[in-house]
């Protein structure tokens, strides 16, 4: 490893205030966020420089990171810093328009996209992998998968349970960055958790964090907690103590009323997956030590952990894979039905990407926690008829405890997010908020993600693996004036298997900072509607037509 040895690494926090470090708030804004998602509030493990996702990196090694840092320090309002897979390569002159940084991060040619080529090239240092929100610097902790996971939920509970997940039991696994906002989003939609996690100290982390409630002492104890909650139409989550290729078939052997299933450990890394027999302490030696070996173990367990989904699917509860790739490893792993249950994109989030909707998200500078009340207030008078938006601001101003700088998220569309963004560029103008504002989102977006077995699995007209669009989506941003723009491979469900982009935007409320709110928050979620037009989606077509969205092949 290229790190330096974590004693030597000091706690990571961002600034607060209104005091600048670089010479001017565009810049400021990209410092803050790097330095956010490697404050141990944060990242999962900010000594090794790894924000969340298995080892999704926000820096190469700890001597890029102090690169970035200082040339972000320096950095001109005409220059934009290029980093390569996490580290700093070069300063250009560009201009005012142009982003301070451009990121790429984990590209491989077609041929050498997978996982043994990328390690080889990490192990001499010359690659690090982003996962998506990590290398590209706008990672908010939990929260962030937590409007998405909620929405999902809530899809689940409208299609197959009439509207509420109250007196339901949902089963999942993996209790990390992004699974440790399952048992939040279930008990908001009213429902049951039970979550198995390998890992006790990541139990501990997200109850301490309010995202989990309880933690069960063994298996009996669990289903009893979960049975009584359930039979009593209360909302409870309970962390489990496990292997999920142990735990799942044993719930499947005893028949435990379980009505949803899904997972979220680490699948899309076999490395990060904890294969049965493994323990946490021997984990990331023996991954170390034999990475094939390891992977052939993972696999092989993975199988056993998707068998007994799909046996729950058989007995007739509502299964789905949570976008960890976990049916392909389980397929590779020589389970042949892997493929039996959805993705949860075709299951419940398309109708929302046809319209541009997907996880915009906002960070506060000031790092005061008014300045997103503030936000959440300014949100329900622009969008007074949005009463799911409300109820998901109320439940998240009353819920969400901000890990690093508070920060908020919510699914907007086409249309929506840049009088959202104007809103709070005009708000930093005013002083109505103490600092500026960074408006970002997770590269999981209606049209900045190529991911055939995630965000474009199933698409209608089959053009899943296609990836130009989140090369486009790269672009527009680039040209709509974000002040930083990502453009990375393999995040969500791993090597040779997704491409997207993301972009974050500096509101410090300047004429020029609207200018270009304005124009990238109107092309980013554009590029969703025309992605999905294009694959002949006539609610999108709808939407085009309707919000004025230009698709050339429609007119004339
Ligand atoms: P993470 O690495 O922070 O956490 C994974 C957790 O799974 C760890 O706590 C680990 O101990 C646990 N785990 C691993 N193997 C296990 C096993 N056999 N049994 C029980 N627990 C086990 O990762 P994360 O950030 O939480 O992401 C989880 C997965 O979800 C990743 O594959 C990620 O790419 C994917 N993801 C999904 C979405 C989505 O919207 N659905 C978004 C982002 C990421």
């Amino acid at each position: 490893e290229s790190a330096e040895p974590p004693a030597t690494v000091p706690p990571v926090r961002a600034a607060r205030g209104t005091g600048l470090s670089c010479l001017g708030w565009q810049q400021e804004g990209a410092l803050r966020m790097l330095m956010n998602n490697l404050d141990p509030e944060v990242a999962e493990h900010p000594e090794e420089l790894v924000v969340y996702g298995g080892t999704g990196k926000a820096a190469r090694t700890w001597e890029a990171y102090h690169a970035i840092v200082r040339t972000l320090r320096t950095l001109k309002d005409d220059e934009t810093l290029l980093v390569q897979s996490g580290k700093p390569v070069g300063v250009l002159r560009t201009s005012e328009w142009a982003p301070r940084v451009l990121i790429a991060n984990s590209h491989l040619v077609g041929d050498w996209a997978n996982w043994e080529e990328f390690r080889s090239l990490e192990k001499r240092g010359l690659i690090m992998y982003g996962q998506m929100t990590a290398g590209s610097w706008i990672y908010i902790g939990s929260q962030g998968i937590l409007q998405g996971t909620f929405e999902t939920f809530g899809a689940v509970a409208r299609k197959r349970f009439g509207g509420s997940l109250a007196g339901t039991i949902t089963l999942t696994a993996g209790l990390g960055g992004m699974g440790g906002a399952q048992p939040l989003a279930v008990t908001m939609n009213d429902g049951v958790a039970l979550c198995v996690e390998a890992d006790a100290t990541r139990i501990a982390r997200r109850i301490e964090r309010r995202y989990l409630d309880v933690a069960a002492d063994d298996l009996d104890h669990a289903l009893r907690l979960a049975t009584e909650a359930r039979d009593a139409r209360r909302p409870l989550s309970i962390g489990l103590e496990g292997n999920a290729a142990e735990v799942f078939p044993e719930l499947l052997r005893r028949g435990a009323p379980v009505d949803i299933v899904t997972d979220q450990t680490s699948a899309h890394d076999p490395l990060a997956y904890l294969p049965v027999g493994v323990t946490v302490d021997e984990w990331r030696a023996l991954a170390a030590a034999d990475p094939a070996a390891f992977t052939e173990r993972a696999r092989a367990s993975m199988a056993r952990h998707v068998e007994a989904m799909v046996g729950f699917q058989d007995a007739g509860a509502e299964v789905f894979d949570y976008g960890n790739s976990i049916r392909d490893e389980a397929r590779k792993g020589g389970y042949e039905r892997a493929f039996a249950f959805p993705g949860f994109v075709p299951a419940y989030i398309r109708p929302l990407f046809e319209e541009g909707r997907g996880p915009f998200r906002w960070a506060a500078l000031s790092g005061d926690p008014k300045d997103i009340e503030a936000t959440d207030r300014a949100l329900v008078e622009l969008f007074p008829d949005n009463t799911h938006l409300h109820r998901w601001l109320k439940m998240a101003g009353e819920r969400v405890t901000y890990e690093g700088l508070p920060a908020r998220i919510c699914w907007l569309g086409y249309g929506e997010r840049h009088r959202a963004g104007l809103r709070f560029n005009e708000m930093v103008a005013s002083g109505e908020l103490s600092a500026p504002i960074v408006l970002g989102r997770d590269h999981l977006d209606s049209g900045s993600v190529a991911s055939p077995y995630r965000e474009t699995e199933a698409m209608l007209d089959g053009s899943d693996a296609i990836a130009d669009w989140p090369l486009l989506n790269a672009l527009v941003n680039t040209a709509s004036g974000a002040t930083w723009v990502s453009l990375h491979h393999g995040g969500g469900v791993g090597m040779g298997r997704s491409v997207h982009a993301g972009q974050v935007c500096v509101a410090d409320g300047t004429a020029l900072a609207a200018a270009k709110l304005e124009r990238v928050l109107t092309n980013d979620p554009a590029m969703g509607v025309l992605r999905h037009t294009d694959a002949g989606y006539p609610h999108a077509s709808e939407v085009a037509r309707e919000r004025g969205v230009r698709v050339p092949m429609n007119e004339g």
